[in-house]
């Protein structure tokens, strides 16, 4: 599903991704923060960005006084402190409660789901196999988790290096949220071969599943497409990595002001995506700026 526009002069079709936006999950930990921030006897610090949006940053700042600090241990005694959707280290959540400070656990459900998931591999005696980006606070969170509880954990970013490992005997797999199906399964799949049991816990979520195949739909669809968000939102870039992948001129921007008219030339079917840390107002102001910039009649 998604939602249709067109521009004023009714020449250009504009297609917004029904699923372009915040997931409930980023949702969920905003309004953690919002939440923690009604208490201004305090202040409120959340570990690391709590989005990747410098606009939904600014917003939590100027409104709710919420800034942030990269070490949780740096956060004053007695402030609070906001854990983002994308999970950390259980030691993280301990160390904050043991130094006097008041937690709020925005981790996104799903999110805590690959944890546990990771600890039953590791209960039911396999080595475990995170499917990922090494650096992805998600990752370091989940990697943490394993190690906590007693096991190996082991990132694979690349099918080369999930090929070059050595014979193992029971392998277990979880997987990124955000990561695309497609490649992820590949890089399972290659572990097959080399173990004698291997056990795949498919822990993408569903709203990735969603948004990417609402990507396959516009790259099929649209002529040109943009996708919104922020230069460091992998799962923006992954998104992008998809509506592209069959050829579609596909642009990333992070704001109204990134769009150059000069894409659209010549175009009447203009597909808008969005990563799960981008706010509603960024991609409705480009939106309106398209509806009433564009036209296939007159030159941009
Ligand atoms: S993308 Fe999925 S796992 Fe990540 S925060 Fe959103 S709902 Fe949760």
């Amino acid at each position: 599903m998604s939602r249709i526009t067109k521009s004023k002069d009714d020449s250009v079709l504009i297609e917004v991704a029904d699923s372009a936006g915040y997931c409930w999950g980023v949702e969920r930990a905003i309004d953690f923060a919002v939440k923690a921030a009604e208490n201004k006897e305090r202040p409120v610090f959340t570990h690391g960005e709590l989005i990747h949006n410098s606009h939904t940053v600014e917003k939590l700042r100027r409104e709710h006084g919420v800034t942030h600090v990269d070490d949780h241990l740096a956060a004053p005694v007695g402030s609070a402190l906001v854990i983002r959707a994308h999970g950390v280290p259980p030691a993280v959540k301990r160390e904050a409660k043991a130094a006097g400070l008041e937690v709020f656990d925005g981790t996104c459900p799903l999110v805590d789901i690959i944890h546990r998931k990771a600890r039953a591999l590791v209960d039911e005696g396999y080595e475990v196999f995170v499917v990922g980006q090494a650096q992805h606070p998600e990752i370091i969170g989940v990697v943490a988790s394993v190690e906590e509880h007693g096991g190996k954990a082991t990132v694979l970013e690349t099918l080369e290096q999930a090929q070059a490992l050595p014979l193992l005997k029971k392998a277990g797999i979880v997987i990124q949220s955000t990561l695309i199906a497609e490649k992820a399964g590949k890089i399972a799949a290659a572990l097959v071969p080399k173990a004698r049991e291997v056990k795949i816990v498919n822990t993408i979520c569903h709203v990735t599943t969603e948004r990417q195949a609402e990507a396959n739909h516009l790259a099929g669809a649209a002529d040109v497409i943009l996708v919104v968000g922020s230069p460091h939102s992998s799962n923006t870039i992954k998104l992008a990595e998809v509506c592209g992948a069959g050829g579609v001129p596909t642009h990333r921007v992070e704001t109204v002001a990134d769009v150059q008219l000069e894409w659209f030339e010549g175009k009447g079917h203009v597909g808008i995506h969005a990563g799960a840390s981008t706010p509603v107002e960024v991609i409705d102001a480009i939106v309106a700026h398209l509806v009433d910039r564009l036209s296939l009649r007159q030159p941009v």
